[in-house]
């Protein structure tokens, strides 16, 4: 069975991408599987970029096909923001999820709402031999002013799906992975992998 290192050590991106992925036929590995860290600077100007780095690093360590993601909130009233530094936004040393998700409301208190956002993710595919190819995903909705829900990881329980009246974190898996930004990018990368491995 031909292999797939999933490029991340993002564990809510590890569990959604091994779903995302289950349909194909291919054997999944994981960096921590392969016992493999690397510490892939993301200081790319685009998600594209980021994705590309993160997957030809990986590709490069372990001679292996390698699929990477990036991905970001974009808050319309932040004129964008957090963005490419979602992961990163907060000015506390060590921050957690939950201390990004508070800075993000402290940030947005004073504007009016709603607070319209999106999701974004690339997929980068890329192996040691120079192949390098993108898909793209987004999940439109507004940020909560209240956590809801336990599921999920990052900014999940703020981020409301506005026809559906439930935060990301209030979906099962299943549900989450039917209409998430990463569920379309890889949606839209199946074909790509399909090639690659035929
Ligand atoms: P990066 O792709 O490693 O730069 O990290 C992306 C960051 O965006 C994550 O650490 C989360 O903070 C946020 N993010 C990306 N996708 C999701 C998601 O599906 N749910 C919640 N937060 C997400």
């Amino acid at each position: 069975m031909p292999q797939l290192l999933i490029a991340t050590e993002n564990k809510g991106k590890i569990i959604e991408l091994q779903a995302l992925l289950a349909g194909l036929n291919l054997e999944l590995l994981t960096p921590a599987g392969l016992g493999l860290a690397l510490n892939v600077i993301e200081d790319g100007s685009t998600y594209a970029e980021n994705a590309a780095k993160k997957a030809r690093a990986y590709a490069a360590a372990s001679g292996l096909t390698c699929l990477a993601d990036d991905s970001g909130l974009e808050v319309e009233a932040l004129g964008g923001a957090p963005g490419l530094y979602s992961a990163r936004y907060s000015p506390k040393p060590g921050a957690t999820d939950a201390d990004r998700r508070a800075y993000l409301l402290e940030n947005l208190r004073e504007k009016p709402r709603p607070w319209l956002a999106h999701f974004h993710a690339t997929v980068a595919i890329a192996n040691s031999q120079g192949l390098l190819r993108f898909a793209e995903g987004n999940c439109y909705g507004q940020i909560s002013p209240t956590e809801r829900g336990s599921g999920g990881f990052g900014y999940d329980p703020l981020f409301l799906l506005t026809e559906l009246g439930r935060t990301m974190a209030e979906l099962t898996m299943i549900e989450k992975n039917r209409l998430s930004h990463r569920a379309l990018a890889v949606q839209n990368a199946y074909k790509i992998l399909q090639e690659i491995f035929v």
